[in-house]
C-alpha cells in the first residue's frame, strides 16, 4: 500500500479523518496500546478554497463624519443609534433631547459625553461642537423646517426624517436655507438605499426589461395608529404636528416607491379620504390615490391607519411582475419576480438599508456634494400629497 504524498489526498483516500488511526497501525505495526495521533482538523473540509470576500475596512473612529440626533423618540433609539454602529463612514457625536435624563442615560449607553449632550433650548451653542458634522432631525413633521434652518445657521449638514415637511413652502425655504450656509440637506428615504428595493428598481426599468413595459403600480403602506401618549402616536393623531395623517406618515412610501419604480414624475392625481374615526385624531385615517405618468403606466397607491401592518409594492409590466412584500420593513424583505419563464424570490445577504442611507450622508457631507436623496426629493412627495389631499377634498382630478 502505498501512502499518500499530501495531507489533504491523505484525508480523502482514507475517507476522512476517523480513518487516521487504523491506517497508521496497518501501516507502521504500533504497539496496540500506543495512544490514537492527534489530528488537526483540514482548514477546509470540503476540499475548496475559502471565497474572497470584498469589505472595505470602515473609517477609523477619529476619521468618521460625527452625527448629532435631534429628538431621542422610538425611530432614533431603536434603529438610528444602533444601526450608526455599523456604519463604514459615520459614528454618534451628540444627543439633542427635550429630555436631559434621557439623554444622561442613552449618552451613558453610548459613550457621549454630558458636554455633546444638547436641550432644544442650549441647541444653539452646537455651532462650536466641533465633533459634529451632521444633524440628523428626528423630530414631529411639523419641527422639521425650524430645526433644519437651525441646524444649517449652526454650521452643520442635514439629514431630515420623512415627510421633508409639512408644505412646499417649507420645503423649499429649508432647501434655500441650506444653499446659503453652503451645507448639504439630505431626506432619510431609507428605502431609496435598500438593496431590495434597488433591485426591484433593475428589474423594473433596467436594461433587460425584466418584467417588459411596466403598465400597473399597486402600493399600499398601513398601520394601527395609536393615539394616546402611552401607545406614542400623540403627536401623530394632531395635524398641527403631523402636518397630515397615513398619508403623510406611511402612504408616503406608497408615493415615494410608485416614483422610484417607475423612474418618472405623475403628470396628474385623483384621490379620495376616510375620516378619521375616533374624536381625538384631527387627520385623515385613510387615503386612496391613483397617479398617472407620462409613459401611460398608472399608479393606484393607499395608506390606511386602520389596518395591520402593510407595506407592499407590486409592479405588474407587459411581460411579468415584480413584488415586494414587505417592501418598506425595517428588516425584512420578500422581493419575487414572475415571467413566463420563471417564477422566483432573490435573497440578498446583509442588506441594511440603514447603514448604507448614513454613509451616504456621511460621504456627501466629507465630500460636501449634493446626497442621492436630497431636499428636492422631499419637496417632490410633499408637493404630490398636498395635490393628493386637493384631489381628494375636490373629487377632482389634479394636474401635477
Ligand atoms: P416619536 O414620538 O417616537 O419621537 C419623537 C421625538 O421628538 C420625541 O421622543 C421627543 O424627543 C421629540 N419631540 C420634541 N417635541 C415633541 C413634541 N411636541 N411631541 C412629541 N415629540 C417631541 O416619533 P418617531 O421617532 O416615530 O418619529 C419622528 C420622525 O421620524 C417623524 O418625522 C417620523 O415621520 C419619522 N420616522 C421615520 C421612520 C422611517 O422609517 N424613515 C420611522 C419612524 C419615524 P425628546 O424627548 O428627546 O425631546
Amino acid at each position: 500500500m502505498s501512502l499518500p504524498n499530501s495531507r489533504r489526498q491523505f484525508i480523502q483516500q482514507s475517507g476522512g479523518l476517523l480513518a487516521l488511526p487504523t491506517l497508521l497501525s496497518a501501516s507502521t505495526r504500533l504497539a496496540p496500546a500506543a495512544p490514537p495521533p492527534v489530528v488537526l482538523p483540514a482548514p477546509d473540509p470540503t476540499g475548496q478554497p475559502m471565497p474572497e470576500l470584498e469589505q472595505p475596512l470602515p473609517d477609523a473612529p477619529d476619521q468618521r463624519i460625527g452625527f448629532a440626533i435631534v429628538g431621542l423618540g422610538a425611530y432614533a433609539l431603536n434603529q438610528i443609534i444602533p444601526n450608526l454602529g455599523g456604519t463604514q463612514h459615520a459614528k454618534l457625536a451628540a444627543l439633542v433631547s427635550g429630555n436631559a435624563e434621557k439623554a444622561r442615560t442613552v449618552g451613558k449607553a453610548y459613550g457621549i459625553a454630558e458636554d455633546h449632550q444638547y436641550s432644544y433650548d442650549d441647541f444653539d451653542r452646537i455651532a462650536e461642537d466641533e465633533s459634529v458634522d451632521v444633524l440628523y432631525i428626528i423630530l414631529p413633521n411639523a419641527m422639521h423646517r425650524e430645526w433644519t434652518e437651525r441646524a444649517f445657521a449652526a454650521g452643520k449638514h442635514v439629514l431630515c426624517e420623512k415627510p421633508m415637511a409639512v408644505t412646499a413652502e417649507d420645503c423649499q425655504a429649508m432647501i434655500d436655507a441650506g444653499k446659503r450656509a453652503g451645507k448639504q440637506l439630505m431626506i432619510g428615504y431609507r428605502a431609496q438605499y435598500d438593496p431590495y428595493n434597488l433591485r426591484a428598481i433593475e428589474l423594473v426599468r433596467g436594461e433587460s426589461k425584466e418584467i417588459g413595459e411596466p403598465r400597473l403600480v399597486f402600493t399600499e403602506h398601513g398601520r394601527m395608529l395609536k393615539p394616546n401618549k402611552e401607545q406614542r402616536d400623540e403627536w401623530r393623531a394632531q395635524k398641527e404636528l403631523a402636518g397630515g395623517g397615513s398619508l403623510y406618515d406611511i402612504g408616503i412610501y406608497s408615493l415615494n416607491g410608485a416614483r422610484y419604480l417607475l423612474g418618472e414624475e405623475p403628470v396628474s392625481v385623483t384621490a379620495n379620504y376616510r375620516e378619521p374615526s375616533e374624536k381625538e385624531v384631527d387627520v385623515e385615517e385613510g387615503v386612496a390615490w391613483t397617479m398617472n405618468f407620462p409613459s401611460g403606466a398608472t399608479a393606484n397607491c393607499s395608506s390606511s391607519y386602520r389596518v395591520e401592518q402593510a407595506k407592499r409594492i407590486f409592479v405588474q409590466g407587459t411581460e411579468g411582475e415584480v413584488t415586494l412584500d414587505p417592501a418598506t420593513d425595517y428588516y425584512v424583505r420578500n422581493l419575487y419576480v414572475k415571467t413566463k419563464e420563471k417564477n422566483t424570490q432573490l435573497i440578498i445577504p446583509r442588506a441594511n438599508q440603514f447603514t448604507a442611507m448614513l454613509d451616504e450622508m456621511a460621504l456627501a457631507a466629507r465630500e460636501n456634494r449634493t446626497p442621492k436623496t436630497p431636499g428636492e426629493e422631499g419637496l417632490r412627495d410633499v408637493k404630490i400629497m398636498q395635490a393628493i389631499y386637493r384631489a381628494a377634498d375636490s373629487g377632482k382630478k389634479v394636474t401635477l
